[in-house]
């Protein structure tokens, strides 16, 4: 069985123009038999919370076996250092490289039995999400989604490489989902 537990829930802040205060991201683990994944390491500021997070499950952070990363933005990535053990993933487009990761060119990339990688760029060109067949569907969707309001009201991220693609991406998600797991934010019902 796979399990899917939320390291920390991200916030993503603005002020009146819309100039971003504060954004940390939301972190996740996936167990599944064999495996221990995280995707978006997240931020030094929400690493305390990170660490309760893996206390409370019982898991340690040094037996994480990948890390995907939904895209190279700062607030997604910080702690990247803190899984010493682990293969990371990213999609090929990414402006600024992150060394040691292995690139992936695929629309979809299977890491496992039930996690896939899939390329929802217009967030930036390598944003992608990964798709989990677990109790549920779940899309952790990274900022393919930032936050609720972007699904729910279907408007791309503010910002943006490319918005027509960007909706398009935001389609994929909401074909395949029972629950998404936003960017930044709690993790929310596709339908209610
Ligand atoms: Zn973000």
């Amino acid at each position: 069985m796979i399990q899917l537990d939320i390291l920390a829930v991200g916030n993503l802040e603005r002020d009146e123009e819309g100039k971003i205060l504060e954004a940390n991201s939301t972190s996740v683990l996936i167990r599944t038999p064999d495996r221990l994944i995280v995707v978006d390491p997240s931020t030094k500021y929400m690493k305390p919370m990170v660490k309760t997070s893996f206390k409370q499950i019982g898991v340690f952070p040094k037996d994480v076996d990948t890390v995907i990363l939904t895209h190279s933005h700062r607030d997604h990535v910080e702690n990247l250092g803190f899984y010493k053990n682990a293969k990371v993933y990213i999609h090929s487009g990414a402006s600024e490289e992150i060394p040691g990761a292995t690139v992936i060119d695929e629309e979809e990339f299977r890491i496992c039995e039930g996690v896939t990688m899939v390329h929802t760029p217009g967030h930036c060109p390598e944003e992608c999400s990964v798709f989990v067949e677990a109790d549920r569907r779940y899309v952790i969707a990274g900022d393919t989604i930032p936050l609720e309001d972007n699904f729910r009201k279907n408007v791309p991220p503010a910002l943006n490489s490319d918005p027509d693609l960007a909706l398009e991406s935001i389609k994929r998600v909401r074909k395949y989902a029972d629950v998404v797991i936003p960017g930044h934010g709690f993790p929310f019902m596709a339908e209610w």
